[in-house]
């Protein structure tokens, strides 16, 4: 099996929320320590080329958790706050068309449902890896047994914070409510020895 890597499009939209968020400087580091350099003077192309493999976000992600100590899974949500809104913009019409059709139609749990199985086919089609997603009355479980976050990486605690803040922006953009009522908790993850990354989500 090849190793795993985001496509170029995708990618540049994470390595632009992350320079947004932490500023130019922590960002140069962040880069650096990732052996993503070649990103400082140019973001990756907009296209659908594979580019950034999963084991250097890893790297990235970790590196602004280490820069930044206590603050480092709070920074890491922002930044997937930021990812989700890049999102939103990149497709524009279509996104607000099926917000404002799940508005009429369903109950805020389909709503959530179905913008978590579409977000799912997203990441597929983005990074190769296989998330999904399932109810179990009012929680709802996303999981991705081939997380592109915490690849060669260890962590005592769960450590996925990034896509975690992206599940909140999208469940907080579907229900038309403010993120900060919106709770992605981590269950579980590889960094720390599951054999998937976890998350209830709940509003
Ligand atoms: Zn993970």
């Amino acid at each position: 099996m090849r190793e795993g890597k985001l496509t170029n499009r995708y990618a540049r939209q994470i390595l632009d929320a992350a320079r947004q968020v932490i500023g130019p400087e922590a960002w140069v580091l962040a880069l650096k320590g990732a052996g993503l350099e070649r990103y400082q003077e140019k973001l990756p192309p907009a296209n659908p080329e594979p580019g950034v493999t999963f084991a250097e976000i890893s790297a990235f992600c970790q590196r602004i958790r280490e820069h930044l100590g206590s603050e480092g899974g709070r920074t890491l949500r922002q930044i997937g706050h930021q990812v989700f809104r890049r999102d939103v913009e990149a497709y524009g019409w279509v996104a607000n068309l099926i917000r404002l059709v799940t508005s009429f139609l369903q109950a805020p749990g389909e709503r959530v449902y179905s913008a978590l199985q579409r977000g799912a086919n997203v990441v597929r089609l983005e990074t190769g890896s296989a998330p999904h997603v399932w109810r179990e009355g009012a929680h709802f479980y996303w999981e991705n047994p081939s997380c592109p976050y915490c690849v060669e990486i260890t962590c005592a605690e769960p450590c996925c914070d990034l896509p975690a803040g992206v599940l909140e922006a999208l469940v907080a953009w579907v229900l038309e409510r403010p993120v900060e009522t919106v709770r992605v908790i981590e269950e579980s993850c590889r960094g720390s020895g599951a054999s998937a990354c976890r998350y209830r989500i709940e509003w």
